[in-house]
């Protein structure tokens, strides 16, 4: 049976690995080294457990979603990370990487974030432990993500601005890997997504992992059978779908199906639908597929999703892709736009933009009556509101709010 799971140099099929400059070698190494050790260990665990519990408030609810249960004719239920603290699935990651860096004894954090979310959710653990973080942002999101960027202050972190490149999400992850090269002894890269080098990646989906792990008590309890017929998530660099399928993967019942963010439409030039339109490259310290010209200079990611706005996704799904594991769709602005009304109006939950292309999916997809869909909103839609409201008239052929 194929494994879908990193092997020990960390490759998933032919994507990953740790392709870093020589002066992190030590560093990536030692963090290779220490992080199954310490976080399979029982007192990890039980901290780690512990803050998931009181401080984020897990377990995060499973809810049936009737109205749209009817109108696409099977079972949905939605995974709510969107009420977790901060807004999203990203601190169940930043929570377990700053226990970890406290036992490596690392002093100094620092972190990369698009939307801002991850940002937050980075500064929040670290006012939490009492450690000094650093933050790297494009410039362009500075502006875009403007709010994020005050919480981020509030909380006690540094934000610094990047200016280079196309100043968004990528080249903020190119400044936040040169910050690590020249204080690799004391500092902790806490990385957001299932990407970066290994044992980032694997890391991360482990991080995020409690997800399933809820949805399948939640769905014993519920429906007396613990898989659904479909998982769906949306897709940047592969965290919140990662947590999502984790428990699931090698399980052939389950169908899974990943959204990625088609911008104005995965054959344009303005997309961020990575899986459809990259090609193998190296991005970031991993092996991946990235939107790339031939020379391999990296294409600017565009989609009106800041958390989706990344031209490379994690090698977790690049291989489970390739290996038809999973369906991925691409949902343009305008679908997206349309199905976080939808989820809006027929539920009363507002989710994130990024999430409302998981919804999107929806009306894709032929179900039968009795399927089991599982969802995961993955985060709130507050932050976006003002995208919505602006951008309502786009999406108008498909009915009307
Ligand atoms: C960051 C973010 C994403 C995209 O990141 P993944 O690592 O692919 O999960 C999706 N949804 C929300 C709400 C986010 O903040």
């Amino acid at each position: 049976m194929e494994n879908y799971f990193a092997d020990e140099r960390g490759f998933y099929g032919e994507f990953g690995g740790a392709y870093v400059p020589e002066i992190l070698y030590k560093c990536v190494h030692d963090l290779q080294d220490a992080y199954l050790p310490i976080i399979e260990s029982p007192e990890f665990k039980q901290e780690y457990h512990a803050l998931l519990k009181d401080y984020v408030g897990r377990p995060s609810p499973l809810y049936f979603a009737e109205r749209m249960s009817e109108k696409y004719g099977c079972q949905l239920y939605l995974k709510r990370e969107d009420l977790n603290h901060t807004g999203a699935h990203k601190i169940n990651n930043t929570i377990g990487q700053i226990l970890l860096a406290k036992r490596m004894g690392k002093t100094r954090i620092i972190a990369e974030t698009g939307a801002g979310q991850h940002g937050v959710a980075t500064a929040t653990v670290c006012a939490l432990m009492n450690m000094k973080c650093e933050v790297f942002m494009g410039a362009t999101d500075v502006e875009r993500q403007h709010t994020n960027v005050e919480r981020m202050k509030m909380l006690g972190a540094e934000v610094h601005p990047v200016r280079t490149g196309n100043m968004t999400l990528s080249d903020a992850c190119s400044e936040a890997i040169r910050d690590w090269c020249c204080h690799p002894a004391d500092t902790f890269y806490i990385v957001g997504s299932t990407m970066g080098p290994h044992p980032y990646p694997d890391l991360v989906a482990r991080m995020q992992s409690v997800i399933s792990e809820e949805i399948k008590w939640q769905l014993q309890e519920k429906i007396g059978r613990d898989y659904p017929d479909y998982l769906i998530a949306c897709i940047g660099g592969g965290s919140n779908a990662a947590g999502t399928i984790y428990h699931y993967v090698n399980d052939e019942r389950v169908n899974i199906v990943l959204s990625e963010a088609g911008g104005h439409g995965w054959q344009t030039d303005y997309t961020a639908a990575t899986i459809h339109k990259g090609t193998t490259g190296i991005l970031h310290g991993a092996k991946m597929l990235v939107m790339q010209n031939e020379d391999g200079q990296i294409q600017e990611a565009f989609t009106i999703s800041a958390g989706l706005d990344y031209p490379g996704v994690g090698p977790m799904h690049c291989n489970m892709a390739k290996k038809g594991r999973t369906k991925v769709l691409s949902i343009n602005d305008d679908e997206a736009i349309y199905a976080g009304y939808e989820l809006t109006r027929m539920e009363g939950i507002i989710p994130a933009i990024e999430s409302a292309h998981a919804i999107a999916a929806l009306s894709k997809l032929q179900f039968k009556k009795d399927d089991v869909v599982v969802l995961t909103v993955s985060g709130r839609g507050d932050k976006d509101v003002e995208t919505y409201l602006k951008n309502k008239a786009m999406a108008k052929e498909y009915g009307n709010f």
